[in-house]
């Protein structure tokens, strides 16, 4: 498809700066989009929420009262895991019309197709209300980039729909859980292994809040659209060696929320059911979005992918939170579709890829998406 070449090839350059989060080390990724876009006539700027943690702001247009159109996409990826890969995770290698490598997928194929779709609109956007990209730096880790955006006051401008470029096989997914990470934490009293009593064993403790986390009951309604809330521990940690008594040890907790539950008052009812002996500390804290499929733009949007994916598309929720967790809100609540080219499945995998035509879709649908919207 020689058309797509450059976007492929866009594509193939993001994969290959190595931003596995942590550290992450986004900047030199940032300033080569930055660098672009602005060579397009985009007003960029960067903003770093940490050293070399760079995010960047895009925007072009505004001759109009309708406020801009927003597309987001992280530019972090998560690390390679602990398989043998088959592939250069950062060679970017096509074969048999995928693309592999880390991040192919999740999700620097979207941010590619979205600043390609820009660039190649950049001349009417003056005319019209225009767009404006947010690149974030730090997703995986709790959406820590776009937090920082939404908390700089002025940066992020107006938007009046978003379109979070994550992987969905180019379905547009109306939304998504929030999510609750917490680390439980129970201590006591070192001791010889061959005398228990002298001690006051933490490991004993959280084994406790272990079996009261599965039997937790939120005692809420299913919501209709998200469904149930959910619970998981995901880690146990304590004790140093085996002949001692613990004094300490973690446990970590995934909690899924659907969009009535406010997580102060959910972690204020956790402590409580727990109890005196188990501190719990919030690792990422983050809300849900869900847009009303009524909403007159996601019935566009869906129009729009109707003719593009030949068929109509799913109506549904993503599994993971985005980045619409910090910038939803922070813009005032706009309809959020979540919309991009990889496979969903392939996030976060061992030879991650993403289809090579689904790029190309999603830079034709990002186009036209963006036009009428611009014609408005
Ligand atoms: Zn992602």
């Amino acid at each position: 498809m020689p058309e797509s070449l450059g976007l492929v090839e866009l594509t193939r350059t993001l994969v290959a700066f190595e931003t596995i989060n942590p550290p992450g080390n986004e900047r030199p990724c940032a300033e080569h989009l930055g660098g672009l876009l602005e060579d397009g006539g985009f007003f960029v700027s960067y903003h770093d929420f940490a050293d070399t943690r760079t995010s960047l702001v895009a925007r072009i247009g505004g001759a109009s009262d309708t406020k801009p159109l927003c597309f987001t996409g992280h530019i972090d990826v998560v690390p390679l895991g602990a398989a043998p890969w088959s592939v250069d995770p950062f060679a970017g290698e096509i074969a048999d019309g995928k693309l592999y490598g880390r991040g192919t997928t999740d999700m620097k194929s979207g941010v590619a197709a979205f600043v390609v779709a820009g660039l190649n609109l950049a001349k009417d956007f003056a005319k019209g209300p225009g767009v404006v990209l947010v690149i974030t730096a730090g997703e995986e880790t709790g959406c820590e980039g776009a937090y920082h955006l939404a908390g700089l006051g002025d940066v992020l401008g107006e938007a009046g729909a978003i379109v979070v470029a994550e992987p969905t096989s180019n379905q547009p997914w109306i939304g998504h859980k929030g999510a609750l990470w917490l680390k439980a934490r129970t201590t006591g009293v070192t001791a010889h292994g061959s005398m228990p009593e002298q001690g006051d064993n933490a490991v004993y403790k959280a084994a406790r809040a272990i079996g009261q986390l599965e039997d937790f009951d939120f005692n809420i309604a299913r919501h209709q659209v998200l469904g149930k809330p959910t619970l998981n521990v995901g880690s146990v940690h304590g004790g140093l060696n085996i002949n001692s008594v613990p004094d300490l040890a973690e446990v970590g907790i995934d909690i899924r929320t659907i969009l009535d539950q406010d997580h102060a008052i959910l972690r204020s009812q956790l402590t409580g059911y727990l109890g005196e002996d188990v501190e719990l500390e919030s690792v990422v804290d983050v809300g849900g979005v869900l847009t009303d499929p009524a909403d007159e733009w996601m019935q566009e949007v869906h129009e729009i992918m109707t003719e593009i994916l030949d068929g109509p598309p799913e109506s549904r929720t993503a599994p993971y939170f985005t980045d619409a967790s910090a910038l939803t809100p922070a813009y005032g609540g706009p309809p959020t579709v979540i919309l991009g080219p990889g496979e969903a499945v392939m996030a976060h995998q061992t030879d991650e890829y993403c289809l090579v035509n689904k790029i190309g879709e999603a830079r034709d649908a990002y186009i036209e998406i963006a036009s009428r919207w611009n014609a408005r």
